[in-house]
């Protein structure tokens, strides 16, 4: 079995200890391949039961195009559960010659904004490029549903504008998946939900008129109670002409909110509670982030959710699993208007919970909004945007989304999963880079003042391709403060008085003497070099126990480095109704200025580094060359780059082994 399909059975896993079970099969699953040392094999295209139904769909003719959508509601920025949603959904596109339709799932009248359209077509254009971005549904601006004729049957049509056929795509569409995003077709735009307002007001007085939908004066709360109790309303017989005039005049602002409402005419005391007449519309007298005032009488997701998806023509809708028993009233409704082409049908699956993690929009924003987090795009958020900045890649959460598969049972999802794909892809693309975090100094007493070395350097263990680069070497250095110990443990293979320690790519050093300042602190260590012990030297044979990394302190740049960690300190932050916000991580951040080899100034956004024997790095966005934030360096170097990197993730899982001692 590959790691991908141990992966996969993670989500199944509710017990604590299975899930314990699973990850130590799944870590020792990695630890066997990276010993191995073998490359990860390209994925095949996955298979899970959604996929199956689409291939005999496929195989059937069933549709002429598959067409499925990622339907989000503007009011907060995507998470990585929607990744694993888009994934999906633009996955199956991808696979079977489809098209995927973004659409702002739109008709709640308040509490969205034109911010998070902006964030939420960012992120799936994000994830998207290079990958399924031909895939991708859009319409022309301000484009609104064609009425047509089907079979000589009125009919509600917007079809999509599939892979910016709206202009030539801009240089950074199809590349590099680190940090450029945002592709612009400046005449498409995403579907709205709220565009097709006139069309479902239209399928609304169709139902009334075939008595199938019916305007009811109970108020919402016995509305509630009526349908718990399985109570017919005695508005339910009222005629169609009555029906009728009520609706228009609900849409005409003559009644205030919750007087009444549409209803559809279904069964009272069906065992589902959602075909106990559910509401159709309701009278809402709310501005609109799209249609402003028009409209005072707004329909209910699952009314405007399974017409939205047959206007745009969509087969396969593909949801997660809290909508199942929606299910018989989306295909109800879409049954009962007689319509002329192919219905979509509804599917769902589990969706993704995450170790360490909350996954609601809701929830996110009170981070955001009490200042818990710096925004949502804050690196220790789940957010697309924050996961972005953090450093992680596109092509990493895709890989994160393929691994865990898609199933029908909801569970946890393992955060080390995650950081698995993470690491498997930053391994392979990072350029490795000296950085020391905090420096301790090293002064070579037999190594000549003044002279500088340029030492070769590999740039990446795992691709060649990456080549060399040259660092410099001089009489002082600083080392990690912890690859020091004046009272070592026993094992102790780095620095210690009197202990010998490789430098990296350069020569053994020999630590003959501590000196610390007044008040007993370590101010440097002073040392040896076995001059002959470097590349090609007599002695670069000779075998010590330990390699440390370095910097030249003379040439060393600074940097301030974000370390992040896990938001939550335990894997269920709500478990037994617990308030996530009590197990915040008080460690998730800490900021250090780190000494940095000098070719990190030319560090670029879409890179990602290794600081050797450290962890995974990304320059943050505000980094900012020349920045004028440094006026202040009293060694008037104001006019360096300002560098900030963020911690994505450390190269090993520290957690685990934590979990193990515990
Ligand atoms: P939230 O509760 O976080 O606000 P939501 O379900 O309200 O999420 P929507 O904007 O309505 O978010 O979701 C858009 C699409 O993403 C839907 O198809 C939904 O099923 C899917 N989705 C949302 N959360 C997850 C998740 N955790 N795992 C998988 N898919 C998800
Ligand atoms: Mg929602």
């Amino acid at each position: 079995m590959t790691v991908l399909n141990g992966a996969r059975i993670v989500p199944t896993r509710n017990t604590f200890a299975g899930r314990l079970q699973c990850l130590r099969t799944f870590v020792s699953l990695c630890a066997d391949k990276m010993s191995n040392n073998e490359h990860m094999p390209a994925p095949a295209a996955p298979s899970d039961f959604i996929r199956d139904i689409v291939a005999k769909h496929v195989a059937e003719k069933k549709y002429p195009q598959i067409h499925t959508r990622f339907p989000p509601e503007p009011n907060g920025y995507l998470h990585i559960g929607h990744a694993k949603s888009i994934c999906l959904n633009f996955g199956i596109a991808r696979e079977f010659g489809g098209i995927c339709n973004l659409r702002m799932d739109d008709t709640n009248p308040t509490k969205e904004d034109v911010e998070y359209v902006d964030s939420i077509t960012e992120d799936v254009n994000w994830l998207i490029s290079g990958w399924a971005d031909d895939k991708l549904g859009l319409k022309a601006k301000g484009k609104t549903p064609e009425t047509i004729a089907t079979n000589g049957d009125r009919d509600f049509y917007l079809p999509a504008v599939v892979g910016g056929a709206g202009g030539p795509l801009p240089a950074s569409a199809g590349v590099a998946d680190t940090g450029a995003h945002g592709v612009t077709r400046p005449n498409l735009e995403p579907f709205y939900a709220s565009d097709y307002f006139d069309q479902i007001y239209d399928y609304a007085e169709q139902l009334i008129e075939n008595n199938r939908a019916y305007v009811c004066d109970l108020t919402p709360d016995e509305t509630d109670e009526y349908r718990r109790n399985a109570k017919e309303s005695p508005y339910r017989n009222r005629s169609a002409e009555e029906n009728l005039d009520l609706f228009q005049r609900m849409k005409a602002g003559e009644f205030p909110d919750g007087k009444r409402s549409l209803r559809a005419k279904i069964q009272v005391d069906s065992p589902n509670v959602w075909m106990r007449d559910p509401l159709l519309y309701r009278i809402r007298h709310a501005e609109h982030h799209h249609t402003g005032g028009k409209w005072c009488i707004y329909p209910m997701y699952d009314f405007a959710h399974c017409l939205s998806d047959y206007i745009e023509g969509i087969t396969h809708s593909i949801c997660t699993l809290e909508f199942e028993v929606h299910r018989p009233l989306y295909d109800w409704i879409l049954e009962s208007l007689g319509l002329p082409r192919p219905l979509p049908h509804q599917y769902e699956f589990a969706r993704l919970s995450l170790g360490y993690t909350i996954m609601s929009k809701r929830k996110l924003m009170q981070l955001v909004n009490e200042k818990l987090v710096s925004g949502w795009d804050d690196p220790r958020m789940p957010t697309i945007s924050g996961i972005r900045r953090r450093g992680v890649t596109a092509t990493a959460l895709r890989s994160f989304a393929y691994n865990i598969g898609i199933t029908k049972y909801n569970g946890i999802t393992d955060v080390a999963v995650l950081e698995h794909a993470i690491r498997e892809d930053l391994n392979k693309r990072s350029l490795r880079r000296l950085a020391v975090l905090r420096p301790i100094k090293v002064v070579l007493t037999n190594y000549p003042e003044g002279k500088t070395e340029e030492l070769d350097a590999v740039n990446n263990p795992e691709n060649e391709s990456a080549g060399k680069r040259k660092v410099p070497f001089s009489r002082e250095l600083f080392i990690e403060q912890d690859d020091f110990k004046e009272m070592p443990p026993p094992k102790f293979f780095r620095l210690k008085p009197g202990g010998e320690v490789r430098l990296k790519y350069a020569y053994i050093i020999k630590c003959d003497e501590v000196v610390k300042d007044a008040s007993g602190n370590i101010a440097e260590l002073r040392c040896t070099a076995d001059l002959d012990s470097k590349m090609g030297g007599a002695t670069s044979t000779r075998k010590v126990k330990g390699t440390i990394h370095w910097v030249s302190a003379a040439h060393a740049i600074d940097a301030e480095v974000r370390l992040y960690d896990r938001l939550f300190t335990e894997a269920e932050p709500e478990k037994d109704g617990r308030d996530f916000k009590s197990v915040l991580n008080p460690h998730s951040l800490e900021v250090v200025t780190a000494k940095c080899e000098p070719s990190l100034k030319d560090a670029k956004p879409e890179l990602r580094y290794q600081f050797e024997r450290l962890a995974y790095f990304a320059l943050d966005k505000d980094s900012a060359v020349g920045s004028s934030r440094r006026d202040d360096r009293a060694d008037g170097s104001a006019n360096r780059p300002y560098l900030i990197f963020n911690r994505t993730i450390t190269l090993r899982d520290t957690w685990a082994k934590e979990a193990q001692k515990g």
